[in-house]
């Protein structure tokens, strides 16, 4: 989990400097900062920034938080960092933001080198926005104090109008001279949105900004938020433990596992065409089964595949998606007899004992299919269904 908005980090939310909320040092680009904002509370668009991460690490003693990141984000992407606790997410963000300094490699921004062994600019003059999970309001601050906290280097007039346009951006503008312990979790979490966009900033980085809200208001901040980030036009990454949300919200997702970028891509390649089995794992509930390569195919209980890539006599996992699995009539597919079905409401989750196998496999299916326990089922898997890969060191 991210660390919070400690001091540090909200100097780095906040003190953005002039040249950022101007853009870059070009004339031409400079505007009033009133009157950016459209009247009915549209988002001004920010200049957006290139980001790029040329094989970064980071070392902390012993652990090998990042082991050489490369990847590119172009002006105005946004990029889903998704990946298991202590792969390394929250390092990659501190770092960018300018709170950690690599232990090798180099943080770029507009092809100039922010971060570095050589080369550490302040986090205050990257033009780097950062939202945390927990992200803490000033409580005695009132809203419209809390959404001008970055905007130190404006006039107080100036800001004022600027956080003001930003609540309004938000909804909550009619809130503005009132403090955060009135709001809703939601609402608390689109003031802190505000914080973070008010400044403009080239680039965002966003760490698990939705974890603390209900499944209902996480799925609606989720669009409320794109909606202000294609606005915007900031370069983003947001950090997620959750590929829903990844696929929902990323133009690229990148994968992390062990401090390394496991795969980058659409959501459509994630999911079709996994790297790997903990790839796989990140995107769909599987049947997993342990097979063993011979001439460049594995026998399943489902059909006989090919096994690219994989030695001959190697051991290897042969995996069917749940949703996969086809429920038929008896006699067609393999024998099987459900165990157990539970109700998911569009779906239901069936738990079935097929014939020849020892573990039952389970099968998700559309609710008006699932069936009793105890009824009698063929079990069928399209073989171009089934995918295998290579056992993982760590199983
Ligand atoms: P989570 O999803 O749980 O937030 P994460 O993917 O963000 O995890 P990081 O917080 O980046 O992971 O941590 C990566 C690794 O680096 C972990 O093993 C963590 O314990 C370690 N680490 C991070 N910061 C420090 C630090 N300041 N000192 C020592 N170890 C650290």
């Amino acid at each position: 989990m991210g660390r919070g908005l400690d001091g540090l980090a909200t100097r780095c939310v906040c003190r953005v400097s002039k040249r950022v909320l101007f853009g870059r040092s070009s004339k031409r680009r400079q505007r009033p900062v009133t009157g950016r904002w459209g009247s009915r509370g549209s988002a001004a668009v920010t200049i957006a920034a290139r980001l790029t991460f040329d094989n970064v690490a980071r070392r902390f003693g012993s652990v090998h938080a990042l082991r050489g990141i490369n990847l590119d984000m172009a002006p105005g992407e946004i990029v889903c960092l998704l990946g298991p606790s202590g792969c390394g997410k929250t390092t990659l963000l501190r770092l960018t933001a300018g709170l950690e300094r690599p232990t090798g490699g180099r943080i770029l921004i507009n092809d100039v080198v922010v971060g570095g062994q050589q080369v550490h600019v302040a986090p205050e003059r990257r033009g780097v926005g950062l939202m945390f999970q927990d992200f803490a309001l000033f409580p005695h601050l009132t809203l419209l104090e809390n959404a001008a906290f970055g905007l130190k280097s404006l006039s107080r007039d100036d800001a004022r109008k600027v956080a003001n346009l930003a609540l309004e951006r938000v909804g909550l503008a009619k809130y503005a001279d009132e403090y955060p312990h009135i709001l809703s979790g939601g609402e608390q979490q689109r003031v802190a949105l505000a914080r973070a966009i008010a400044p403009r900033p080239g680039v965002l980085m966003m760490d698990e900004p939705f974890s603390g809200l209900d499944t209902r208001l996480r799925n609606e901040m989720r669009e409320e938020t794109l909606t202000i980030l294609r606005e915007t036009n900031a370069t983003c990454m947001i950090v997620t433990h959750d590929s829903e949300e990844a696929m929902q919200m990323g133009n690229r997702i990148a994968l992390m596992r062990e401090g390394l970028l496991v795969q980058t891509g659409t959501a459509e390649e994630l999911y079709h065409a996994p790297v790997n089995i903990h790839a796989a794992r990140m995107f769909s509930d599987m049947n997993e089964f342990l097979v063993v390569v011979r001439g460049g195919k594995v026998d399943t209980p489902f059909g006989t595949c090919a096994a690219k890539g994989l030695s001959i006599g190697s051991e290897a996992l042969a995996c069917v998606r749940q949703r996969d699995v086809q429920i038929a009539a008896p006699g067609r597919g393999r024998e099987g007899r459900v165990l157990n079905t539970r109700f998911l409401g569009e779906t239901a989750l069936m738990e079935i004992g097929v014939e020849g196998l020892e573990e039952p496999i389970l099968a998700r299916v559309r609710e008006a299919q699932a069936k009793q326990p105890g009824t009698e089922v063929g079990v069928r898997v399209n073989v171009k269904d089934i995918l295998v890969f290579a056992v993982p060191a760590d199983g």
